[in-house]
C-alpha cells in the first residue's frame, strides 16, 4: 500500500476502506510515514469529510494504536462520561458520586486543563494528599469497593491520536468534525468502558460555537460508538455561560459539596442530574430516565451521594478535613468584586473570558507544563436574565497576585453585558442517541 494513492483516493472524493485507515494509523504511529504525507492527508479529510463508517474505523484503528485497558476485572456495566469542555464544568466531581449511589461502576479516566477549561483532575487535587496514581489493581479494587474511582489518563493510551493531534495543532486541521469526533472516541474506546454519555457543549465558552455543529458531532460521535459496539448518548448543552458559579479549582470543589449538599445553582445541579440519569439508564440501575433522575435527587436530599464522594476522597488518600471547614476555602490573600457599571438584566456572559480570567489568576494553564494555583478563581454572582443594580456585584475575584488581579477584572468587565430587556437561555438543547 502507497501512501500516495490514499492521500490521492481521498482527494477525489472516494471512502477510505478499513486497511487503508489502518495501513496510514500504525504505519504514522510507528514512525515509518512522513508527517508532510499524513499532513497532507489530514488537509483532504478537512475538505472532504467522512462518512460515519470511516470515521468509526478510524477511532477504532487509533485505539487499537496502543494498550487498550480492560475493565473486565470490574462487575456489571461500566458506564463513562465525557464533556467537550466547558467553563466552570463541575459536573463529573458531582455525578460520579451521585450515580456510584446508585450502584453504578465508575472507572474515571481523568485528565488536566488546558487554556480556558478546567481539568477533573486538577480539581481533584484541591484535596492536599489526593493521588491519583494508582495501581491498575487498586483501582480496580476500589471501583468494585467503593463503585468510584479516578486517575489519570495514561499516555500509552491511544498513541495515534496524541501524533494526529500534534499534527493537526500545526497544520489547521483541528475543527473538522470528523476528526474531532475520532479524536475523542479512540480515547473513550480505549478505556474501556461498556456504555458512555458524551455532554456536547455548544456556545461562546464551547469547542462548538454553533449548535448545528455540535449536533453533527454529537450524531458523528454516537454514530461512531455504535459501530464500535460502545453504547453511546451525546446531550447538547449550553455553555452560553459559565456553569454554576463556580471557576476555579477549589472553588469548584466547593460547588460541588454544596451540590451534593442540595444547596447547588440551578444549571449545574439539573446538568449533573441529566447526565447522570442517562447514564444509571446505561449502567441498567433504572429503567427511564425520570425515574434515576428522581432517584439521584433522593441521594443528594439523603446525603448518600456526598457520603460516597467523601469516601472516595479519603480512599485515594485525599484530606477530608476540608468537607467540615469548607467555608474557609479558598484561602487567598486578595478577594475584590467586579461592580455593575450600570442597572439592566444580565444579557450575556462570555464563558470563554471568565476562562481566561481564571486562567489569568492562576487557575488554568497557558501551557502544559504551567503550575496551576489550586485557590484561586472566579465567583459569577449573577447569571444571564438576572437583574442588576449599578453598583451590585457581578464577580467576585479569589488571587493571590495584585497585578494578575487587574489583568483578570479588566477581562472580566468585557465579558459581560447589562441590557434593558431579559434574554432566555436554554440549558439541555438535544438528546442525541
Ligand atoms: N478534544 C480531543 O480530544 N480531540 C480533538 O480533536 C478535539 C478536542
Ligand atoms: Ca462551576
Amino acid at each position: 500500500m502507497r501512501m500516495y494513492d490514499i492521500i490521492k483516493n481521498k482527494r477525489d472524493g472516494l471512502s477510505l476502506s478499513k486497511e487503508e485507515i489502518d495501513y496510514f494509523v500504525q504505519a504514522y504511529t510507528a514512525g515509518q510515514i512522513p508527517d508532510y504525507q499524513v499532513s497532507a492527508l489530514l488537509m483532504t479529510i478537512y475538505f472532504q469529510g467522512m462518512t460515519n463508517t470511516e470515521s468509526a474505523l478510524l477511532t477504532q484503528s487509533m485505539a487499537n494504536s496502543g494498550k487498550r485497558i480492560d475493565l473486565s476485572a470490574i462487575t456489571g456495566i461500566k458506564v463513562d462520561k465525557h464533556s467537550t469542555g466547558g467553563v466552570g464544568d463541575t459536573t463529573t466531581l458531582i455525578l460520579a458520586p451521585l450515580v456510584a449511589s446508585l450502584g453504578v461502576k465508575v472507572a474515571k479516566m481523568s485528565g488536566r486543563g488546558l487554556g480556558h477549561t478546567g481539568g477533573t483532575l486538577d480539581k481533584l487535587e484541591s484535596f492536599p494528599h489526593f493521588s491519583i496514581e494508582v495501581s491498575n489493581e487498586r483501582f480496580i479494587q476500589l471501583v468494585n469497593e467503593n463503585h468510584l474511582a479516578v486517575i489519570g489518563q495514561s499516555d500509552a493510551l491511544a498513541p495515534a491520536d496524541k501524533l494526529l493531534y500534534s499534527l493537526r495543532d500545526v497544520t489547521a486541521t483541528v475543527d473538522s468534525i470528523p476528526l474531532i469526533a475520532s479524536s475523542i472516541m479512540s480515547k473513550k474506546l480505549a478505556s474501556g468502558a461498556d456504555a458512555l454519555v458524551l455532554d456536547v457543549k455548544t456556545g461562546s465558552g464551547a469547542f462548538m460555537k454553533s449548535e448545528a455543529d455540535a449536533i453533527t458531532l454529537a450524531e458523528t460521535m454516537v454514530a461512531i460508538g455504535k459501530e464500535n459496539g460502545l453504547d453511546t448518548t451525546a446531550i447538547i448543552s449550553s455553555m452560553e455561560e459559565p456553569l454554576g458559579h463556580a471557576v476555579g479549582n477549589m472553588l469548584e470543589i466547593k460547588e460541588a459539596i454544596e451540590t451534593l449538599n442540595g444547596a447547588g445553582p440551578e444549571d449545574l445541579t439539573k446538568l449533573s442530574l441529566t447526565l447522570g440519569a442517562h447514564m444509571v439508564v446505561k449502567a441498567k440501575k433504572a429503567k427511564t430516565v425520570e425515574e434515576a433522575y428522581i432517584r439521584l435527587e433522593e441521594n443528594i436530599n439523603n446525603g448518600k451521594a456526598l457520603a460516597i464522594f467523601k469516601k472516595f476522597i479519603a480512599a485515594q488518600g485525599g484530606d477530608t478535613s476540608i468537607f467540615h471547614e469548607i467555608e474557609q476555602y479558598p484561602k487567598v490573600t486578595n478577594i475584590q468584586k467586579v461592580e455593575a457599571a450600570t442597572t439592566g438584566s444580565i444579557y450575556s456572559i462570555d464563558a470563554e473570558k471568565v476562562g481566561k480570567a481564571a486562567m489569568i489568576l492562576g487557575a488554568g494553564r497557558e501551557t502544559k507544563t504551567d503550575i496551576i494555583d489550586l485557590q484561586v478563581g472566579v465567583l459569577v454572582e449573577r447569571k444571564i436574565g438576572d437583574p442588576v443594580h449599578k453598583g451590585e456585584s457581578l464577580f467576585t475575584v479569589y488571587s493571590n497576585n495584585e497585578e494578575r488581579t487587574k489583568r483578570a477584572i479588566l477581562l472580566l468587565q468585557e465579558a459581560i453585558e447589562i441590557k434593558d430587556q431579559a434574554q432566555a437561555s436554554k440549558l439541555i438543547k438535544h438528546v442525541i442517541q
